[in-house]
């Protein structure tokens, strides 16, 4: 069986990041996959109802994404509103999308408090990374997603194409 994978919308050049850019990911197994119709594309964020722009949300300082899904951590926008139940919903729709769809691999953007899967901000909006993942990252994997991260397309690529 073909493997297919979850990713998100910003790496595949939507312009959904909370600055109304996008982060595009170029690689010939991106354009390979999306033509055998193996991509799931989602903006987690966008899908919870948030829009572009907005304004940037960290994971608050010493908590984890863990936390956040556990009830005992906030995701807060840099002028102090709470997002969390948005950013939860978020790996909600992700979870729920990537399980309709059969997806058993996500490709995301790392350093998002919500697709982040090796870094993430410090929560204090200080541009200090520290590692981490974020929190649609975190509910995927704890479902069995396997989760890369877009620095890391080609140990997916020799997982996902070995699946073919
Ligand atoms: S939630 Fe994920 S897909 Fe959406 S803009 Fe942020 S990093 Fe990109």
């Amino acid at each position: 069986m073909t493997a297919k994978i979850l990713v998100s919308a910003c790496l595949m050049g939507h312009a959904v990041r909370y600055d109304g850019q996008a982060k595009p990911l170029v690689h010939p197994a991106l354009d390979r996959w999306r033509d055998e119709g193996r991509l799931v594309t989602i903006c987690p964020e966008m899908s919870a109802g948030m829009p572009v722009p907005r304004l940037p949300a960290e994971i608050e300082p010493g908590k984890s994404a863990a936390d956040v899904l556990s009830g005992y951590g906030r995701v807060l926008e840099s002028g102090g509103g709470d997002v969390t139940d948005e950013f939860r919903q978020a790996a909600e729709n992700a979870l729920a999308l990537a399980l309709e769809t059969g997806c058993t691999y996500a490709l995301l953007i790392d350093g998002s408090p919500s697709c982040g899967t090796g870094f993430v901000y410090d929560g204090r909006f200080s541009g200090r990374r520290q590692p981490g993942e974020g929190v649609t990252a975190a509910l995927l994997k704890a479902n069995g997603i396997e989760v890369f991260s877009d620095a890391q397309i080609e140990e997916l690529m020799a997982l996902a194409d070995g699946a073919r």
